[in-house]
């Protein structure tokens, strides 16, 4: 048994150079992740400065020689959200993890898929509608393959893109950008993504383009109904052999992604803003979609991410550990990942999104039999 010797929290820095809560217990530290197409139903945040100083005063106060025990401070850390913000509660959380982590020699051996944001846009930067063209190699036997398959394919989609003349830049998530037509992408990277043995996949982010009861997409400026939606979807999913589609439908709308269940048994139909990584929302998704999107950040600390992770798969969901689109080199989801077995792993390409991946790379080399998850 160990008890907390220190704590303190700090403001650093993320990916969008905004501030964000850093925790140190022990000298193990913790660092919030921040969303910018984030749910309705999430917990909300407070600014970092206010969640530091809770921290600080109140908080090591309370906590100062007691047990690290993950699921004791967690509880408390749950009913505190309302003053530190999911993002001093998760902070915290993590750097509990994390020294947890760090005492135990034990690990899991099957690892997650990587699942790659390629080409953006939407509240992530770009001038696609899409939010996220996403691509997992699923035929990859190990994970360091994995990660040349996915990267092999980024670095040849910006070459093609370049080649036909286009400015290519980089958003919120080191994701591709350019300006090109979504259905043109798409044909662009579906033999990339064959040849390289990569899966396609979406995160349409629908409810940030949900305007009046509709669909906005602003590159054709034209609104889809409800309808014209599921449809459009299923159009996509059917053409680009999509296998995983996250967020299709507004993230109230639980019987809209059950219509695109219903149609594409394959394709895994995948919660986020739906879920939030919150019990009481998986309860009404369950057989309405496959998968769903786990973001520790959304529910507030690591108890109730694993309670969410253990009721995914209780229900026939399959988890997908997903980073935020403003980061940190924070890496506790790669270990998460593999700890609580998550067969996919959401954490992007490029740029900061290399921390989560190289985690992983590390983890795998020191593993003895390593594998890859079945997906
Ligand atoms: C997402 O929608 O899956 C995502 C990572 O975006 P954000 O962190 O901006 O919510
Ligand atoms: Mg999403």
């Amino acid at each position: 048994m160990t008890n907390i010797e220190s704590i303190h929290a700090r403001k650093i820095l993320d990916s969008r150079a905004n501030w964000t809560v850093e925790a140190e217990i022990n000298g193990i530290l913790g660092a919030s992740p921040a969303g910018a197409s984030t749910g309705t139903h999430e917990v909300p945040t407070v600014p970092a400065e206010v969640a530091c100083d809770f921290i600080n005063r109140k908080i090591k106060k309370a906590f100062l020689n007691h047990e690290i025990n993950q699921k004791e401070i967690d509880r408390k850390l749950k009913f505190l959200t309302g003053k530190i913000g999911s993002n001093g509660a998760i902070a915290t959380s993590f750097a509990v993890y994390n020294f947890l982590w760090s005492q135990n020699t034990e690990r899991k051996s099957v690892f997650p898929y990587p699942l790659g944001n390629v080409f953006g846009g939407g509240a992530h930067g770009g001038a696609c509608d899409m939010q996220e063209v996403l691509l997992c190699p699923k035929n990859a036997k190990t994970f360091p393959d994995a990660v040349q398959k996915m990267t092999d394919a980024y670095h040849e989609l910006k070459k093609e893109l370049k080649d036909i003349g286009l400015s290519v830049g980089m958003n919120d998530e080191g994701a591709l950008t350019a300006t090109i037509g979504f259905m043109e992408l798409m044909d662009i990277l579906k033999p990339i993504a064959d040849h390289n043995g990569c899966a396609i996949g979406l995160d349409i982010a629908a409810s940030e383009m949900y305007r009046h009861n509709k669909y906005y997409y602003k590159q054709k400026d034209q609104f889809l109904s409800e309808d014209e939606q599921i449809d459009f979807v299923n159009h996509l999913i059917k053409k680009y052999r999509l296998f995983y589609v996250e967020d299709p439908m507004n993230e109230d709308d639980f019987d809209g992604f059950s219509e695109i269940l219903s149609k594409n048994k394959k394709t895994l139909v995948c919660g986020d803003d739906l879920t939030t990584t919150n019990t009481q929302r998986i309860h009404k998704a369950v057989k309405k979609i496959n998968a769903m999107i786990v973001k520790p950040n959304q529910i507030g600390t690591v108890s109730q991410t694993v309670e969410a992770i253990k009721l995914c798969k209780k229900t026939r969901i399959t988890p997908v550990m997903s980073h935020r689109s403003g980061e940190t080199t924070d890496a506790t989801i790669a270990r998460m990942a593999l700890d609580f077995e998550s067969p996919i792993i959401k954490c992007g390409i490029a740029d900061m999104r290399t921390a989560k991946i190289n985690e992983l790379l590390r983890l795998w080399d020191k593993t003895e039999k390593p594998k890859m998850a079945k997906i």
